[in-house]
């Protein structure tokens, strides 16, 4: 199982260039595409979705061909959307029935049976007869995997969807998708370096429309291991740094600033080796596209 992305590209009518040349390989488990906002990762999604169309380019799911045989993948996809609506009175275990006759369970029990084993498998089922309207973030999450998942699909795609979940929330909905990613090809779109670092046995990192990594978390750590240094530095200092070093992040911690710069040689001047993460691969590819930011 495999989803084949070839040169795609995509500028939008206003002349922003959304997606420029993007070339990716998608096997089977969890794909992490990792991004800043603004990178083009929805624009991605939606186009692999079949919700808009490319410019030029091409995409495969196991030999089909996603721009023109958008039914055939349709039948295969489970969609998350960054934002989805919900309708407020209804309670999740009717909407799920109605989505599963949506998408062809003609059966009541067959139906009866499915949305059952789904609401078990999001955690819901004690909530089934609640409104949606009445759900938390994590539970809304929840039942969007849910409904995702109606028509057993062999590729799940979910755009950005731990933002706004409290971390044990968070925990629930990882622990939820490193199932499903079992036997699926799923894409979790996001900006946050721990959802991939959680979940993900391929990522990869985009920018401004453009591929700037692909591989194994492993692999991409490997691409700056030993190079990672950091320093405790005042604010005011900040820009000084940034002229003589190869900044890739700044933190702050109790009002100082700790700053990550990556090295190929060890600097002088106070600075401390340091393991690198995942979040050290990512800045560093992302701070040669765009100006590093504090978080
Ligand atoms: P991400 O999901 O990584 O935040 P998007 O795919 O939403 O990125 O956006 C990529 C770029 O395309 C951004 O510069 C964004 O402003 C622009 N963009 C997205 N959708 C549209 C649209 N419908 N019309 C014009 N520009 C758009």
């Amino acid at each position: 199982m495999e989803l084949r992305i070839e040169n795609l590209s995509k500028t939008y009518p206003n002349g922003v260039q959304a997606l420029k040349q993007i070339s990716l390989t998608i096997p089977q488990g969890m794909f992490g595409l990792l991004g800043p906002n603004g990178a083009g990762k929805s624009t991605l999604m939606r186009t692999i979705a079949t919700l808009q169309e490319a410019d030029s380019g091409s995409i495969t799911l196991n030999g089909i061909d996603v721009l023109k045989d958008k039914q055939a993948v349709r039948e295969r996809l489970g969609y998350l959307p960054q934002d989805f609506g919900l309708y407020p009175r209804i309670n999740a275990e009717t909407m799920l029935d109605h989505i599963a006759q949506m998408k062809g369970v003609g059966n009541k029990a067959e139906r009866k049976d499915l949305v059952e084993n789904l609401l078990n498998r999001v955690n819901l089922y004690k909530d089934r007869k609640k409104g949606l309207g009445t759900y938390s973030g994590g539970m809304r999450q929840r039942f969007g995997i849910a409904q995702a998942l109606v028509g057993n699909p062999s590729l799940i795609i979910v755009d950005e969807p731990t933002a706004g979940l409290d971390p044990s929330e968070r925990n629930r909905f990882y622990n939820l998708l490193s199932e499903i990613g079992e036997n699926t090809i799923v894409i979790l779109s996001t900006h946050i370096v721990e959802d991939v670092n959680t979940l993900c046995s391929n990522m990869a990192i985009i920018c401004k429309g453009e591929v700037l990594m692909q591989g194994t978390p492993k692999e991409g750590l490997a691409q700056v291991h030993g190079k990672i240094y950091q320093k405790s530095i005042e604010k005011s200092e900040l820009d000084q740094y940034r002229e003589n070093y190869q900044v890739i992040s700044t933190k702050l911690i109790s009002g100082k600033l700790s700053l990550r710069i990556e090295s190929q040689t060890a600097p002088e001047n106070g600075f401390e080796p340091s393991p690198a993460d995942l979040e050290d691969v990512y800045f560093s590819f992302i701070s040669q596209k765009v100006d590093p930011i504090t978080i």
